[in-house]
C-alpha cells in the first residue's frame, strides 16, 4: 500500500512538473528509473537540436563554389599583388634616378665648396697683403714728412747761409776800393787792405762752399724724397689692385655661396623626393608583404623542425626582447668573429616574400615556411634569392653582412607567427645543442 502511495504521490509531482516549462531531463530519468513509466519520450532534446540544422545541401555543389570563389579571391590577389610589384619597380627605378642626381648634386656642390674655400684663402690673402702695403704706405709716408723735414731744415740752412754770403758780398761791395795815390801814400794800409781782401775773399769762398754744400745735400734729399715718393706710389697703385682683385674675388665669393645656398636648395628637394619614395616604397612592400601573407594564410606549414640559419656560428650578441637602447629587439643577433661573409641558409623550405634593401634591415630576405610563419635575414652583404623563389631547408640564400643599421657584421634573424615575432630560440633547442 505504501509503494502505491508513493508511487501515485510522485505521479502527481511529476504531472505538476511536467505543466510548467522547465524539464529536467536528469530527474525525468531519475524518475524513469524508479517509476518504470517512460517520461523523456516527448522531450528528446537531442532530436531538437537536429531539426534546428540547416538542411545540408548538395556537398560537391557547395564546394566547387567555394573553390571558385577561393580561387577567384586568389586571383585578383595575385593580380593585385603583381600591380603593386610593378608600381614598387616603377618607383624603385625613379628612386635609382633620384639617388643619382643627388650623387650629382652632391658632386657639383663638393666642387663649388672647394672653389668657395679657395676664394676665401685669396680674399684672406688680399686682406693680408693690403694690411701689409699699408703698413709699407704708413712708413714710407712717415719717411717723407722726416725727409719734408730735412728739406725745410736745409732750406731754412741754406737761407741763413746764403744771407750771410749776400751780407759778406754787401760788404765787400761796400767797402771803399783805396786809389792808386792812397795805396802809395799809405803803403801799410795797403797791405792790410789787401790782407783783408784776400781774408774776406776766402771767407766768402767758404761760405760760398758751404751754401754749394748745403744746396747739394738739400738736392739729394730731395732726390731721396722723391725716390720715396715714387716708391709710395707704386705700392699705393700696387694696394690699389690688390683692392680691386680683393673686391672682385669678394664678388666670385658672393656668387658662389649664392651658387652652393641654390644647389643646396636642390639637395634638399632631391633628398626630400628620395624620402616619399622611400616612404612610398615602404607601405607598397607592406602592401606586398600583407598580401603574401594572406597568400600563403591557407598553405600549411612545410613540417619539420627548423635549422639554424649561420651553420657553425652560434654565439648570439644580443638576443630577442626589451633592449635599452633601441626598445625592442625582435629578433636575435648572431655574431662572432670571422662571421663576415658566411652562408646564410635557409631555416625551413619555403617561398621567398621579399629580397632586397629594407631601410633599417639594409639587404634582406624573408621566407615565408606557410601555416603563417616567417623568417627573416638581415643586414646581409648580398643575396643570390629574388622574390616568389621556392628555396629548400638548408639552401644558401645569402651572405653576413653589415648593412642597413648596424654596427658590425652579424646576421638580424627573426621569426614571426601571423606577423609576430617570436623568440627564434624557442625553435631551436636541437639547433644550439648541435
Ligand atoms: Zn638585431
Amino acid at each position: 500500500m505504501k509503494d502505491t502511495y508513493y508511487k501515485k504521490s510522485l505521479i502527481i509531482l511529476l504531472t505538476l512538473t511536467l505543466l510548467g516549462s522547465c524539464i529536467n531531463p536528469y530527474f525525468c530519468r531519475e524518475l524513469e528509473k524508479v517509476t518504470d513509466i517512460p517520461l523523456i519520450d516527448n522531450i528528446q532534446p537531442e532530436a531538437k537540436s537536429e531539426v534546428l540544422e540547416p538542411i545540408p545541401q548538395d556537398e560537391s555543389d557547395n564546394s566547387d563554389d567555394e573553390q571558385y570563389k577561393k580561387k577567384n579571391e586568389t586571383k585578383e590577389k595575385e593580380d593585385k599583388k603583381k600591380s603593386l610589384e610593378e608600381k614598387l619597380k616603377t618607383i624603385k627605378e625613379e628612386s635609382s634616378r633620384v639617388k643619382k642626381e643627388i650623387e650629382k648634386t652632391k658632386k657639383k656642390k663638393n666642387s663649388k665648396l672647394a672653389k668657395k674655400k679657395d676664394l676665401n684663402t685669396q680674399v684672406g690673402n688680399t686682406k693680408q697683403e693690403i694690411v701689409s702695403l699699408s703698413q709699407k704706405i704708413t712708413s714710407l709716408s712717415q719717411k717723407i714728412s722726416k725727409k719734408e723735414n730735412e728739406v725745410s731744415n736745409k732750406e731754412s740752412e741754406i737761407s741763413v747761409a746764403r744771407d750771410l754770403l749776400k751780407s759778406r758780398i754787401k760788404f765787400n761791395y761796400m767797402t771803399p776800393e783805396l786809389s792808386k795815390l792812397e795805396a802809395v801814400m799809405n803803403m801799410g794800409k795797403y797791405s792790410d787792405y789787401l790782407c783783408r781782401l784776400e781774408y774776406q775773399a776766402k771767407i766768402s769762398d767758404n761760405d760760398q762752399k758751404k751754401l754749394n754744400e748745403l744746396k747739394e745735400t738739400l738736392t739729394q734729399i730731395q732726390q731721396t724724397k722723391k725716390e720715396i715718393e715714387q716708391n709710395k706710389y707704386q705700392i699705393e697703385i700696387t694696394k690699389e689692385k690688390v683692392e680691386t682683385k680683393k673686391k672682385q674675388l669678394e664678388n666670385e665669393l658672393v656668387d658662389i655661396s649664392n651658387e652652393v645656398y641654390s644647389i643646396e636648395k636642390e639637395e634638399a628637394a632631391w633628398h626630400k623626393n628620395a624620402e616619399n619614395l622611400k616612404k612610398q616604397m615602404n607601405a607598397l612592400q607592406a602592401e606586398i608583404e600583407k598580401i603574401c601573407r594572406e597568400l600563403a594564410s591557407d598553405t600549411e606549414y612545410v613540417g619539420g623542425d627548423m635549422i639554424w640559419p649561420v651553420p657553425g656560428c652560434f654565439s648570439i650578441s644580443s638576443p630577442f626582447g626589451p633592449r635599452s637602447f633601441d626598445g625592442f629587439h625582435y629578433g636575435v643577433d648572431i655574431s662572432q668573429r670571422g662571421i663576415y661573409g658566411k652562408n646564410v641558409v635557409a631555416t625551413n623550405s619555403g617561398k621567398i616574400i621579399f629580397a632586397g634593401w629594407r631601410s633599417l634591415y639594409g639587404i634582406c630576405v624573408i621566407i615565408d615556411h606557410g601555416g603563417k610563419r616567417t623568417s627573416l635575414y638581415a643586414h646581409l652583404s648580398s643575396t643570390c634569392v629574388s622574390l616568389n623563389q621556392t628555396v629548400t631547408k638548408g639552401q644558401t640564400i645569402g651572405l653576413v653582412g653589415s648593412t642597413g643599421n648596424s654596427t658590425g657584421p652579424h646576421l638580424h634573424f627573426e621569426i614571426r607567427e601571423n606577423g609576430k615575432a617570436k623568440n627564434p630560440m624557442i625553435y631551436f633547442k636541437k639547433a644550439k645543442a648541435q
